[in-house]
């Protein structure tokens, strides 16, 4: 018994170019159904933390040199990305990486191409429009014309075809104005509400993320530091000084 973890990531250490540690023993959980804040500054080693999780390490010359990681209490040791986006682990990468030269539907479709491995199911467009209704208004247009906020959008709306349980957010709000930084933000605390969706959210405006967040760790130089419920992270002076940036 105990809580339920959809993930649990255990003491692990990440090399890349078998040179550059960037993890040092980095141990985090998300409860299932919950929202994760990971918090830290520049170059602390929270992109590598998600790309280690969903298998992209390898495409970055990064390695898993020791500790574990499970996913549904299963190892992912041996399974490819694929593999994982298809047992319900979403990876929305900082940067977005949509097709540009697709339409939206066609951005929508390659993605459910891809996690079937043919054309047989229907991708549920009514799903991803419900939550995002602009991409409903932009379907027939080429996702390189929308804006930083509705490509946001697009790559989350990707992410959701795949019926997830766990969705690895990478800086949503980058390069995002206000208004639509905190409507990205709206509808993520709503994909956790209505979907019971978990979520591990990295991201650099961390008042907002504790905002949405359940808890939260701060990483520095590799690792966790400090880690919490949302509320008292939020509340900590010495993390609102240092970390937060608005002691
Ligand atoms: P940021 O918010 O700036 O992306 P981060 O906390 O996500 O920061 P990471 O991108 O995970 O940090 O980087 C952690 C460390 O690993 C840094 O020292 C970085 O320079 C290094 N690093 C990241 N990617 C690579 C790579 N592909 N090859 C070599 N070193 C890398």
């Amino acid at each position: 018994p105990g809580t339920d973890h959809v993930l649990e990531v255990n003491n692990i250490e990440v090399i890349y170019n078998k040179v550059v540690q960037a993890l040092r023993g980095l141990s985090l959980v998300v409860p299932r159904g919950q929202i994760v804040a990971l918090l830290g500054s520049n170059g602390a080693g929270k992109s590598t933390t998600l790309k280690a999780i969903s298998g992209l390490l390898a495409l970055e010359d990064g390695e898993l040199k020791s500790g574990s990681i499970s996913f549904n209490g299963q190892s992912t040791a041996r399974l490819a990305p694929q593999q994982l986006v298809r047992q319900g682990l979403s990876h929305v990468m900082e940067g977005r990486r949509i097709f540009e030269d697709l339409t939206v539907e066609e951005n929508l479709v390659t993605a459910s191409y891809a996690l079937t491995g043919r054309g047989g199911v229907k991708p549920d467009f009514d799903l991803v429009y419900s939550y995002f209704p602009r991409l409903h208004e932009r379907c027939k247009g080429l996702a390189g014309y929308l804006s930083g906020g509705e490509q946001q959008m697009l790559a989350i709306g990707r992410a959701l075809l795949a019926q997830p349980q766990l969705i690895l957010l990478d800086e949503p709000s980058l390069g995002l104005s206000p208004k639509l930084v905190e409507d990205i933000f709206t509808i993520i605390a709503r994909i956790n509400a209505e979907r019971g969706v978990s979520m591990l959210l990295v991201e650099q405006n961390a008042t907002l993320a504790l905002a949405v967040a359940h808890s939260g760790y701060i990483m520095e130089n590799g690792k966790i530091v400090i880690d919490g419920s949302a509320e008292r992270l939020a509340g900590d002076p010495d993390v609102r000084e240092f970390y937060l940036g608005v002691g």
